[in-house]
């Protein structure tokens, strides 16, 4: 809603105020994407695309280019339809999620809400607290895994986390267990030990499990606009993403997020957050959002 109150409302406006198409009407459109977080790259494309369709067609009237507008939006969302085919979950295996992202982006939150999403679905879930830097978030993950009735493997502060990884894919094989979704450290001080812990993490789930893990999902805070995307960037190559959960879009009016990072990075977005609650958790529908923004 918010998104669509910033996005829609001023392009609305817009549209009102100009009527004929000029110059500063590309300029003032060009504006408006971009405080909405769309990118300015896909931004730049956009607006491309919209000059052409308006010499092509012959467009004069700014009330005709809207209709067009919110079609190029769905085309963005919607340019690869391999990319909405949800997670990569079976039934009948060990499947194991595993989470990146820096700290405060709603990781913890995150796993505790998927952790209740599957045991609603019947499913045997654990959780392993492999965030061994901070004491706070193996309390937390702990936390949440009382909330949602679900065990946590966890060792102290400070352990090695490849080594809570092999502890808990263990403790999931004898359990029975169908989803072992894993937390990581998040700090970005030192980028270069992060994503050599990630590394290895890696290669233990891939020696221990064969196919493992089965998603990697980056948690990115939409409230972080354009630093969302840089951290996507960053995690994007050298962890292995698969996916993007994309939090506290209850938050923000720059969802325009989402439509940056699927058409900038080529991640799909798989799940949003929209609230703190456990039930806050929902699967991204492409189609779905744009028809929110332009209902
Ligand atoms: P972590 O450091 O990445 O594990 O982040 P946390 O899971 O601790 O979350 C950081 C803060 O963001 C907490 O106060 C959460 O309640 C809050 N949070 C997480 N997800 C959402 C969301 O989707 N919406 C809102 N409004 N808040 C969220």
């Amino acid at each position: 809603a918010k998104t669509r109150d910033l996005l829609v409302e001023k392009v609305e406006d817009l549209v009102r105020r100009y009527k004929k198409i000029d110059e500063n009407f590309f300029e003032e459109l060009e504006e408006i994407l971009i405080t909405a977080d769309v990118g300015v790259n896909t931004v730049m494309e956009l607006i491309d695309e919209l000059r052409s369709e308006v010499r092509k067609q012959k467009i004069e009237d700014a009330m005709d280019l809207q209709p067009i507008l919110s079609e190029k939006l769905v085309a963005l969302l919607k340019n690869d339809d391999s990319m909405d085919a949800g997670l990569n979950i079976e039934d009948g295996r060990l499947n194991v999620i595993l989470f990146v992202g820096v700290n405060g982006v709603g990781k913890t939150t995150t796993i505790g809400k998927m952790a209740h999403m599957f045991k609603q679905q019947g499913k045997k879930v654990l959780l392993a607290a492999g965030d061994t830097f901070r004491a706070a978030a193996i309390e937390q993950l702990e936390v949440w895994g009382d909330r949602v009735g679900v065990d946590v493997i966890k060792h102290q502060q400070g352990a090695d986390p490849a080594a809570v990884i092999y502890d808990a894919v263990q403790a999931a094989k004898s359990r029975g267990v169908d989803i072992l979704l894993c937390d990581t450290a998040g700090r970005l001080q030192n980028k270069v030990n992060l994503m050599e812990e990630l590394s290895k993490v890696h290669r233990v789930l891939q020696r221990e499990l064969p196919g493992a893990p089965h998603e990697v999902l980056l948690v990115l805070d939409a409230t972080t606009g354009q630093n969302a995307l840089s951290q996507a960037k960053t995690f994007g190559k050298s962890a292995g993403v698969t996916g993007i959960v994309l939090t506290k879009l209850d938050g923000t009016a720059k969802g325009g997020i989402v439509i940056a990072i699927r058409n900038e990075l080529n991640i799909p977005v798989k799940y949003v957050g929209l609230g703190e609650r456990m039930d806050d958790l929902q699967p991204f529908d492409p189609e779905q959002f744009v028809h929110a923004l332009f209902a």
